[in-house]
């Protein structure tokens, strides 16, 4: 696209016609849909729904939340296609979109970061509103199944797919850093579903609030990247987990308001940012 239709389509969000001169402009790389380590997808169709919802979304900078203008906005997206297979067998897909700052003295120095191709990872929080198993294709935001993420049954990986996105409010950089911390940052959100959603036989059940000990930990793992994006909280979780008993696990899951009951895990990735 010629940088004139760019600056057309970034100008429906500003109050003001802004000239090439005034805005920096940059691409991002939002989200895919490939299997990532919490054994989680975005499905295609979900890349398309992530793709009308992104634009005009805000995106942060994780380290220097404090900026003023260290903000950038998504004004166009498009999910693209590879000439190559994801690991479950379907065509790579991904979702880059277009963020715009507008240049004042203050974020000269992250533009030129930006500009300078400084490796950045890019979460994305939205609300999947179908979490399907893809072994018995059991939305799992509503009763729970009795697979195990990333555990294979007749030789095929169970992993979650993330479907129906009715909501992506943010994205955000952080910077990442040189050493190893750089955990997956993934978000998610407490959105139980209505009472009037869970059918009427898994309402009452202890099974429909019950979840493993391992997808409690996950969810906490969740939790503590989001509140520790270098991921050294994380770390020591991982040292102490095993030895952690039931309740005591349990304990730390309510401490982080990631409780016992399925939530919405949203659906947060890193990506590594393609300048
Ligand atoms: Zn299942």
């Amino acid at each position: 696209m010629e940088n004139t239709e760019m600056l057309e389509q970034l100008n429906k969000f500003t109050r003001r016609q802004l000239s090439a001169d005034e805005v920096f402009i940059f691409p991002v790389t939002l989200c895919d849909n490939e299997i990532d380590r919490d054994n989680e997808r975005f499905s295609r169709k979900s890349l398309d729904e992530l793709a009308e919802k992104f634009i005009g979304v805000t995106g942060i900078f994780d380290h220097d939340p404090k900026g003023g203008n260290q903000t950038a906005r998504i004004f166009m997206t498009e999910v693209i296609e590879e000439d190559r297979e994801n690991s479950i067998g379907e065509r790579y897909a991904y979702l880059k979109g277009y963020a715009y700052m507008v240049r004042t003295s203050s974020n000269a120095d992250l533009i030129r970061e930006i500009d300078g191709g400084i490796k950045k990872e890019v979460s994305v929080s939205c609300t999947a509103d179908r979490q399907v198993c893809s072994v018995c294709g059991t939305d799992r935001r509503v009763k729970a199944c009795h697979h195990v993420k990333g555990r294979r049954y007749d030789g095929k990986k169970c992993f979650v797919s993330l479907e129906d996105i009715s909501d992506a409010y943010e994205w955000s950089f952080v910077a990442v850093p040189a050493q190893v911390c750089a955990g997956v940052t993934k978000k998610f959100e407490e959105d139980i579903p209505e009472t009037e959603d869970i059918p009427e036989s898994v309402e009452n059940t202890e099974a429909a609030n019950e979840i493993s000990r391992e997808e409690l930990e996950t969810n906490i793992r969740r939790a503590l990247a989001l509140r520790c994006p270098d991921g050294c909280a994380k770390q020591v979780f991982e040292r102490v987990r095993e030895k952690l008993e039931d309740g005591e696990l349990e304990e730390l899951g309510k401490i982080l308001s990631v409780g016992k009951a399925p939530k919405t895990p949203v659906c947060l990735d890193e990506y590594t940012m393609k300048i």
